[in-house]
């Protein structure tokens, strides 16, 4: 039936390529699965290869579809598909999110990379199914990646999947950093929860304050109509779009790595939200420098000294045009002022390793919680 010898030397191969996998890739078990072209995995855990594709396979390209196929149950790939119908598109979608990694991609079996989709690397699945170009799938990964109805009597339970799961994620955010691929990083952020509730939280928030502001219609004069006389000028109906400007917290407490992630964060849910370019006002106790920037990484972060946000939402509610929505993002130890800027939603992104102070009830506010 299926060479057991040479299963057994790919998973040794695979737990030594990625040390924080090799729980759940040693918790997975390997049946024969006769006549289905295929080596799957199913919701249970269970690897259902089929002996003809085991025996055609070299060792190391066996040991990355095992490395493959663990990924998708450990990145819950089949409960993620609930309510999607287009599964083989999904199963692409999250062949792409676990290949993004060149090192882990196996070059002839579950080939799908987010290129293949018409899509930047760097995303998740969720992305790369909304956003990828449909196509043939190539290689059915089985129930655990496409989340098809799949009776599993046996293997691994949704408890013990959960505590793998976590368990995968703590192993993944203990290794040194730089040595676990981006991908592996990502998933791990997403799924501690320390870490998966502010990104949520936040893009929602400023989703909301974005979706609000350009939701107003007003009637301006700044745009004439098209007018039958020359001399009447009528009001044109405006929708506007939204301004937003972040201010950012850069007095000496604060921290650089999490302050550049919740930047991160904050400029992708506006990407997400059509603005492409947002002013970000870097604030200690005076402004320091406002600029006009299109990506978070040309942000300067650099400051120090006692921190006055008030001064910072100050500067940004003069600027033109005046902005409709004011992010901050700092540490919260910081005089504010007793009311926001009118006309003006202020959404507060509170960097915080264990405790903070708490911003002004006017503002809507997510605490963003570092390592
Ligand atoms: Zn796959």
């Amino acid at each position: 039936m299926i060479d057991a010898h040479k299963v057994a030397a790919a998973r040794v191969a695979a737990a030594a390529r990625l040390p924080y996998l090799a729980s759940a890739l040693f918790a997975t078990t390997v049946r024969a699965d006769p006549g289905s072209g295929t080596i799957g995995v199913d919701r249970a855990w269970t690897v259902r290869a089929d002996p003809a594709v085991v025996e055609a396979l070299p060792v190391d390209q066996l040991a990355r579809l095992l490395i493959h196929l663990t990924a998708h149950v450990v990145r819950d790939h089949a409960g993620r598909a609930d309510g999607l119908d287009r599964r083989e598109h999904w199963n692409r979608a999250a062949d792409a999110e676990i290949n993004d990694d060149l090192e882990d991609a196996v070059p002839d079996v579950a080939p799908d990379r987010p290129e293949d989709l018409g899509c930047e690397p760097g995303r998740f699945a969720e992305h790369y199914y909304e956003a990828g170009a449909e196509g043939p799938r190539r290689w059915d990964c089985g129930s655990g990646a496409d989340g098809r109805p799949d009776a599993c009597e046996d293997g691994i339970g949704r408890e013990q999947a959960a505590l793998l799961r976590l368990g995968t994620a703590a192993e993944i955010h203990a290794q040194p950093p730089g040595t676990v691929p981006g991908g592996w990083q990502r998933w791990a952020e997403s799924v501690l929860p320390s870490k998966v509730d502010w990104r949520r939280v936040l893009a929602a928030e400023v989703r909301a304050a974005v979706a609000a502001v350009s939701g107003m219609v007003d009637y301006s004069y700044r745009r004439p109509a098209r007018r039958p006389h020359p001399d009447v000028l009528l009001p044109a109906l405006v929708r506007p779009v939204p301004d937003v400007a972040i201010v950012v917290d850069t007095s000496g407490s604060m921290h650089d790595e999490l302050l550049a992630r919740a930047l991160a964060e904050v400029e992708a849910v506006l990407k997400r939200a059509g603005l492409r370019r947002v002013r970000v006002l870097a604030v200690d106790t005076a402004v320091h420098a406002v600029r006009s920037v299109s990506r978070a990484a040309q942000v300067e972060l650099a400051g120090g000294g006692g921190t006055d946000m008030g001064a910072g939402i100050e500067a940004a509610a003069v600027l033109r045009p005046r902005p409709s929505v004011v992010v901050v993002l700092t540490d919260g130890f910081t005089p504010w002022p007793d009311r926001p800027p009118r006309g003006i939603r202020v959404v507060v992104g509170l960097l915080s390793d264990g405790w903070h102070e708490n911003p002004p009830e006017w503002a809507r506010t997510v605490v963003i919680e570092g390592a």
